[in-house]
């Protein structure tokens, strides 16, 4: 990358690279190797590691217990760990509960979670999705009900992330029907061992448990888990739908992703030659590396607007798509470089379980799969139409 990181900033990328190598349990690199699932105490494990290094929450200031790191130290460190072939965090704790409780949480609130945030010891869901409510969110029926100091909460919660791998899900509930359906949009944490609460799974097309559906019955959340104020629900919303669509680690994923297509690249050949030398190919790729280049120098723009503490609006929309657009091309030049033998789409294979003989190397048996998941990235966190529908009215003024 071609951006002017000092040799401190390198040092420190390299000692976060180091202790990624040193640590990272060597099931967890195989299994985000190879594409196989994680299980919640791999995900568990893994963020606890980062943990004792304070690098979980690697965008907290020191002031909230956080490392305390700069623009350009957030950006390395993040892509070390990718680079180091992590996976992903279960993030909705450090990313998107964790500022929403520094902002509007009560002192008992944050003595109560954010420690355990920071610590990795509990991990958070986002329950905001419902049948009916997606992109047009404030239709949202999920109901909440003040019975005493509980709120009795009804209704069905959708696509929730690792929800099965959670501890807690920060919701958005209807408190009451006003006029203008974002008035009466309350925010709960719900603790999802509570009587009630019912987690369903939803396979996806890559055949992996990501998502979840939660039927909540008559579940009793206490007034003490609401976050600010009733009907104060939308406004905690929009504060963290800048943080959610933020996006910046995608870079690094995404860099990840064109170091393999570049391996992959390398290895596969067309009539004899090389496919990384077939310049259409090569074009292509070029491309993409040109297009990570952009959204890396945006991302770094977008993470100073955070630390001065701009609102992170626009910027993050076209940060989401050009990241989210990267990821999926890049997962396309991949099942085109695997051509037909990136057709198999075995989980047993995947996972080393299968006693049929593999056809070509490795990498090919993911292919299909990541496809599949890659598809659903331009519609997570607010789909594409959506966002350049933001950008329409608020960038453009249309
Ligand atoms: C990978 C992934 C992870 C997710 N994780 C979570 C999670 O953890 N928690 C959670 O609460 N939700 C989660 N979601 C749900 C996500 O927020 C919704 O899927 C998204 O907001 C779209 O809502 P919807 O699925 O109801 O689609 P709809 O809103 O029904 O949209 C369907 C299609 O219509 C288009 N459309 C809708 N309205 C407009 C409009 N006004 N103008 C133009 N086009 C429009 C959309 O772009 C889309 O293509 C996740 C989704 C994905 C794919």
């Amino acid at each position: 990358m071609d951006m002017n990181f000092t040799a401190d900033e390198l040092a420190f990328q390299k000692k976060v690279a180091d202790f990624v190598e040193a640590n990272l349990p060597p099931d967890i690199r195989t299994k985000v190797d190879r594409g196989i699932e994680l299980t919640r105490d791999d995900f568990a494990r893994w963020m606890r590691i980062l943990s004792t290094q304070n690098l979980a929450a690697v965008n907290w200031d020191k002031k909230d217990g956080g490392p305390g790191l700069s623009i350009a130290q957030k950006f390395l460190a993040e892509e070390a760990i990718f680079l180091g072939g992590a996976p992903r965090m279960v993030h909705f704790g450090t990313r998107m509960v964790g500022p929403v409780l520094l902002a509007f949480g009560t002192p008992e609130q944050k003595a109560r979670y954010l420690p355990k945030i920071i610590a990795s010891e509990e991990i958070w869901c986002q329950g905001y999705s419902e049948p009916q409510a997606g992109s047009d969110l404030a239709q949202l029926q999920c109901s909440a009900k003040l019975d005493g100091d509980h709120y009795v909460v009804n209704g069905v919660k959708i696509w929730t992330s690792y929800a099965h791998c959670a501890d807690r899900m920060f919701t958005l509930v209807r408190t009451s029907k006003e006029p203008k359906k974002q008035d009466g949009i309350t925010c709960l944490l719900i603790d999802l061992k509570a009587p009630g609460v019912e987690i369903r799974p939803i396979i996806t097309l890559d055949g992996k448990h990501h998502f979840n559906q939660e039927f909540l019955t008559d579940v009793r959340v206490p007034v003490a888990d609401r976050v600010g104020e009733e009907g104060e629900g939308w406004k905690i919303a929009k504060f963290l739908l800048g943080h959610e669509r933020s996006n910046a680690s995608y870079v690094s994923i995404n860099k990840r992703n064109l170091k393999k297509l570049k391996d992959i690249a390398a290895d596969q050949r067309v009539d004899g030659a090389r496919l990384a030398d077939e310049p259409a190919f090569r074009a292509k790729l070029s491309e993409l590396e040109i297009d990570l280049q952009a959204a890396a120098t945006m991302a770094m723009r977008q993470l100073a607007s955070a630390a001065a503490d701009k609102p992170v609006g626009q910027e993050a929309s076209i940060l989401k798509i050009r990241v989210m657009d990267a990821l999926k091309r890049g997962h396309e030049l991949m099942m085109e470089a695997g051509a037909y033998y990136a057709q198999p789409f075995e989980q047993a294979q995947i996972r080393g379980e299968s006693n049929a003989s593999q056809i070509g190397p490795d990498y090919l048996y993911r292919m299909t799969p990541d496809y599949f998941e890659s598809r659903a990235m331009s519609i997570a966190g607010g789909s594409h139409e959506i966002q350049k529908d933001i950008l329409a009215k608020r960038a453009l003024g249309l």
